[in-house]
């Protein structure tokens, strides 16, 4: 968990917004904003490594997609959003940092309909070393089970990475962190194991990589990696649908995500279960080569 620190609407810097840098403080917008009221609006979270973000490119597609889905435009190209980021880095000096794009709809209209809204893009990057603790990341992050469920795909938008899908995230982390927890662990509306509050999660049984299938949650850039940084050392990767009580086969658990990176679960506590978990071989596995591939220094001492 990210400690209360500066806020974040009072910090020196550049926000990109709406096409030009603004300074920090000035990046405002109207109460009456749809993307407020009505949730009409699409993020990304990205890391910056030595200045340059992981998987750009993948990142901008998948916010256009959410624009999409969510029936709207990003007002720019891929070619412009990769330039804003640049500019955006450079601008604010991020070396080792997050970027956080945004779209909304605008003030236009007040009500459901918002058809004539114009859509807004700012972007804002941040230094930020780590999202769980390096004590909670080197034992094991420890979950709370959420009474919050994925939804079906036909209740939401469930593959845009949209603003409205983490009302019950945040609930869930909050009632998590409230019992000493890192972080919440969600089931799907089947009852099937989904993902954490902002990461998906895999477990390792017999050797074996297992991950649920993500037809109602994001196919996060980092599973995506991590399914095929697996693959190259020969590790057999499954997707598939998982109970919940199949954590007792499991030997170790981590949770993948552009913030959390490859991080190990030590324990999962609440109504579902209680799990404990020792980070080991294949999650020290999987941590250094995802560190060595975004071009960290490996010194990972999982276990
Ligand atoms: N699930 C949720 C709910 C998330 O917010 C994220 C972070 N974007 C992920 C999974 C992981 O996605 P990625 O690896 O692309 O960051």
């Amino acid at each position: 968990m990210s400690a209360p620190g500066l806020p974040f609407d009072d910090r020196d810097g550049f926000i990109w917004y709406d096409g030009r840098l603004v300074p920090w403080r000035d990046a405002k917008l109207h109460v009456l904003t749809h993307g407020l009221h009505y949730a009409s609006c699409v993020f990304e979270g990205e890391r910056v490594y030595s200045g340059t973000v992981f998987r750009l490119e993948d990142h901008n597609q998948r916010l256009i997609n959410s624009a999409k889905i969510l029936g709207f435009e990003i007002p720019a190209s891929m070619d412009d959003l990769q330039k804003a980021t640049e500019q955006l880095i450079a601008a604010n000096k991020i070396v080792e940092g997050y970027v956080r794009p945004i779209a909304w709809r605008g003030a236009e209209q007040m009500g459901v309909s918002a058809q004539d809204s114009k859509i807004h893009l700012a972007l804002a990057a941040w230094d930020w070393p780590a999202y769980f603790s390096p004590e909670a990341r080197a034992k094991g992050i420890r979950m709370l089970w959420s009474r919050w469920a994925r939804p079906a795909p036909h209740t939401a938008p469930v593959h845009a990475k949209a603003s409205g899908l983490y009302m019950i995230c945040t609930m869930a982390k909050h009632e998590a962190e409230a019992q000493g927890c890192d972080d919440a662990l969600m089931l799907d509306w089947r009852g099937q194991l989904a993902e954490g509050t902002g990461a998906n999660i895999f477990l390792v049984i017999n050797g074996e990589l297992h991950t649920p299938t993500p037809d109602c949650f994001l196919n996060g850039l980092t599973r995506q990696t991590v399914i095929a940084l697996a693959r190259q050392r020969g590790i057999k990767v499954i997707e598939r649908a998982i109970m919940p009580n199949e954590l007792g086969e499991a030997d170790e658990v981590f949770l993948t995500g552009s913030a959390a990176e490859v991080t190990p679960v030590g324990e999962i506590i609440g109504t579902g279960g209680h799990y404990r978990f020792t980070p080991g071989t294949i999650c020290r596995l999987m941590w250094e080569d995802y560190d060595r591939l975004v071009g960290k220094k490996v010194a990972a001492t999982a276990a």
